[in-house]
């Protein structure tokens, strides 16, 4: 499928072609991922890919997260201390269908330590686990919301993994 997307001048070369290169990856994948998504949600994210010029921008200066989108909008802001050309392909990936599910429309809870069960459970983290699996990879990220017991504790665990998305969204 024809894809618009469009790049900010700031955008690494190198990124811009990573980028380029994984989208139609993940739109395969999230539109094939009928174990943890529902049609209509599947058909809500292809039609971002086919209604709307997609924007990458880079993050502000002093926002610390990997990546954020508009909600409903059409414009996802990239960290570029945090994400490069040179990230595995599980991270654009998980950047990338994370981020476009909230140009989607759907959101998650902003400040997931106060209800990590709840975060896991939306559509943006729940394509990020698609994006993964069907990529031959486990989720590194399986169950670790849900057994979670002390909130320091699972902060730690999480966020000491690689690829794990900070989104500011
Ligand atoms: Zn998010």
């Amino acid at each position: 499928m024809l894809m618009n997307l469009e790049f900010d001048d700031k955008i690494p070369a190198g990124l811009k072609a990573k980028i380029k290169e994984r989208h139609p990856v993940v739109l395969e994948r999230i539109t094939s991922c009928s174990d943890h998504l529902d049609e209509a949600i599947r058909e809500s994210f292809l039609g971002v890919y086919r209604d709307k010029i997609i924007r990458h921008a880079p993050l502000p200066p002093g926002k610390n997260a990997v990546a954020e989108a508009d909600i409903g909008g059409r414009e996802m802001r990239i960290n570029l201390k945090r994400v490069s050309g040179e990230s595995p392909d599980v991270v654009i990936d998980r950047m990338l269908a994370h981020e476009v599910m909230h140009l989607a429309g759907y959101r998650h809870i902003k400040q997931r330590w106060k209800d990590p069960a709840r975060y896991a459970r939306s559509e943006p983290v729940k394509a990020e686990t698609c994006v993964t699996i069907s990529g031959g990879g486990q989720d590194p990220f399986k169950g670790i919301f849900e057994k979670m017991d002390d909130i320091g504790k699972f902060m730690k665990k999480i966020e000491s993994k690689p690829g794990f998305l900070d989104c500011g969204s």
